[in-house]
């Protein structure tokens, strides 16, 4: 039975996941690089702020860190107890959590690839959708727990197959906001009212979650306010588009997709929440998107 849980990341998204996590009426561990964070969130949702040697000794542990790469570093220096689950909402590499969870097996642990989707305000309201890959027992051992701060959980194959979904869903997201931005170019060019043109689309077939809750919200307003960075996106693009190469698959509109997203170098992009790509498409249009 889970006695204590972890939590390890409390960024942007792991900040509000973690403090959905007290309602399970176990104890509840949160450590972060930045130590501050964790303590402020001790006091904020009566979580426990902790050294990252406890952190992992929990019997179920939940990072959300940017990369599988800041995971690998992680683990390799402060592995889980035998018995113990790590669930990784990190959106990762597939390849990195078939490794890990190969590696965590042989100490009796077992590593689920997590991410999560449903953005800053998803993690607040505790919404979001997971996409689970790994192994099944471990899966059920972890989904009381993940309940905590989910909308849909969704169990999606071996080790790596949630890292796969949630970078497809990802460039799916990226290929959406840039041919919606297209769209209203076209139509700003026809002096057609954006603002009445996003309405009708939100009431027919072209209507996507990126024309109800980002276009007119980040572009339209020219507030993009910074809740997931570009450079994030672009690694959720390059993970996917990773996945066509190894597979040697030819898909030309998710590829140009990339080309389009990459044009904003990383440094610049960290700095940047993702709907801001489209000032790239506006600087070569000439027209900006704004009501
Ligand atoms: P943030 O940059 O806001 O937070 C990153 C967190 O990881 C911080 O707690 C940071 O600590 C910590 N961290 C960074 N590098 C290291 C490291 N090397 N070792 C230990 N801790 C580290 O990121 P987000 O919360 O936005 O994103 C986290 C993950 O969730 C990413 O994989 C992202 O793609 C994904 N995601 C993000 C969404 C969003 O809307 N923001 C939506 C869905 C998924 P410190 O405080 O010290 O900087």
């Amino acid at each position: 039975m889970t006695q204590s849980v972890a939590f390890i990341g409390l960024g942007a998204m792991g900040w509000h996941m973690a403090s959905h996590l007290p309602k399970l009426g176990i104890e509840v561990r949160v450590w972060n690089r930045t130590e501050q964070k964790a303590h402020d969130h001790a006091a904020q949702f009566g979580t426990k702020a902790v050294a990252i040697e406890q952190a992992v000794a929990a019997d179920v542990i939940i990072s959300c860190l940017p990369t599988s790469a800041d995971i690998e570093a992680l683990i390799a220096k402060y592995p889980p107890k035998s018995g113990a689950v790590w669930v990784d909402c990190t959106s990762g590499v597939p390849d990195s959590a078939k490794q890990l969870a190969q590696a965590l097996k042989k100490i009796g642990a077992a590593y689920l690839d997590a991410p999560v989707s449903g953005q800053t305000i998803g993690a607040e309201r505790g919404t979001l959708t997971v996409m689970v890959g790994g192994d099944e027992q471990a899966f059920r051992i972890a989904h009381p727990i993940i309940q905590a701060f989910a909308g849909l959980i969704e169990y999606v194959g071996e080790s790596g197959a949630g890292f796969a979904v949630k970078a497809v869903n990802n460039t799916l997201m990226a290929t959406h906001l840039w041919a919606l931005a297209e769209g209203l170019t076209v139509l700003k060019a026809q002096n057609v009212d954006l603002n009445s043109a996003l309405n009708c689309i939100n009431h027919s077939s072209g209507q996507s979650g990126i024309s109800q809750n980002i276009m007119a919200q980040r572009v339209l307003s020219r507030e993009f306010p910074k809740t997931f960075a570009l450079d994030l996106l672009q690694k959720d693009i390059g993970i996917a588009i990773d996945l066509v190469q190894q597979k040697t698959l030819e898909l030309d509109i998710l590829e140009r997709i990339q080309q389009q997203f990459n044009r904003i170098e990383k440094h610049q992009a960290k700095q940047l929440d993702f709907s801001a790509a489209i000032q790239i498409l506006e600087r070569d249009t000439q027209l900006e998107l704004k009501i």
